[in-house]
């Protein structure tokens, strides 16, 4: 049942966006084979080429916009881990999908951007994929979405001027996450933990004991901290979803 109840499951493409790969993301910074280094630039970034996270230059609380950024380049550090053949218009579409995901699930109230600019535009069709497939709501597990909403998506993209530079056709430079002996020692010592976590499952209880394993984490980035905090009430409030879905029946 844990499984099922992460917001975040939906295949895209060859995309598997879900909890356990963010997890995974998790551990490979925790492993320190995903460096993080704090940015200067308004935007967050993420280098498949050198394993590397820009953090946005921001000080804590952090907002929305600053907390949901940094699911879209988890998003594409997923790409890299599992080196995913795709084009690099394709991954900015799956990470703002997941982007906005999150930040609708931070504040269902969210209001769209009015039309015009194409970051607006983009944003308002990224908000209407996640209703249409009702992503981050139980009814969206594991949604299967549409190549062509994927295809429109990216072409809202490519017409933001920032992504402009890009060839349509480029492919992402997924090259993987190399770990030392070292690194993949402590990647497979917290991956086990959470299998561990996980095989107490079966009651709400144990969702608590899954997310308690976030304590563990020791990072000194304020960012990846909240980050972290986030993951916990999004989960507490995926729990109550499921309490109430039970106590309906
Ligand atoms: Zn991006």
């Amino acid at each position: 049942m844990t499984q099922n109840c992460t917001p975040f499951v939906f295949p895209l493409g060859p995309f598997q966006v879900n909890s356990v790969e963010y997890d995974k993301v998790s551990d490979y910074i925790e492993s320190g084979a995903i460096d993080v280094v704090p940015g200067k630039a308004k935007f967050s970034r993420y280098i498949p080429q050198r394993d590397t996270f820009i953090t946005r230059n921001s000080n804590p609380p952090l907002d929305e916009s600053v907390r949901s950024s940094l699911v879209h380049e988890c998003t594409h550090a997923i790409s890299d881990i599992n080196k995913y053949d795709v084009t690099r218009l394709t991954d900015e579409a799956a990470a703002y999908i997941a982007q906005l995901t999150y930040a609708l699930l931070l504040r269902p109230s969210l209001p769209e951007p009015p039309i015009g600019l194409p970051v607006d535009n983009m944003m308002r069709q990224s908000m209407h994929l996640v209703n249409k497939y009702e992503l981050g709501s139980p009814a969206g597990y594991g949604a299967m979405i549409d190549q062509r909403d994927i295809a429109d998506l990216a072409r809202a993209v490519y017409a933001i001027p920032d992504y402009h530079n890009i060839d349509p056709d480029a492919k992402l430079a997924a090259n993987g996450v190399a770990l030392s002996d070292e690194q993949l020692e402590e990647f497979y010592r917290r991956q086990m933990q959470r299998l561990i976590n996980q095989d107490t499952s079966g009651t709400d209880a144990s969702l608590k004991a899954q997310y308690a394993s976030y304590e563990d984490y020791v990072t000194s980035d304020n960012e990846l901290l909240t980050l972290f905090d986030s993951y916990r009430a999004k989960e507490d409030r995926a729990a109550e979803v499921v309490a109430r879905l039970s106590d309906d029946r």
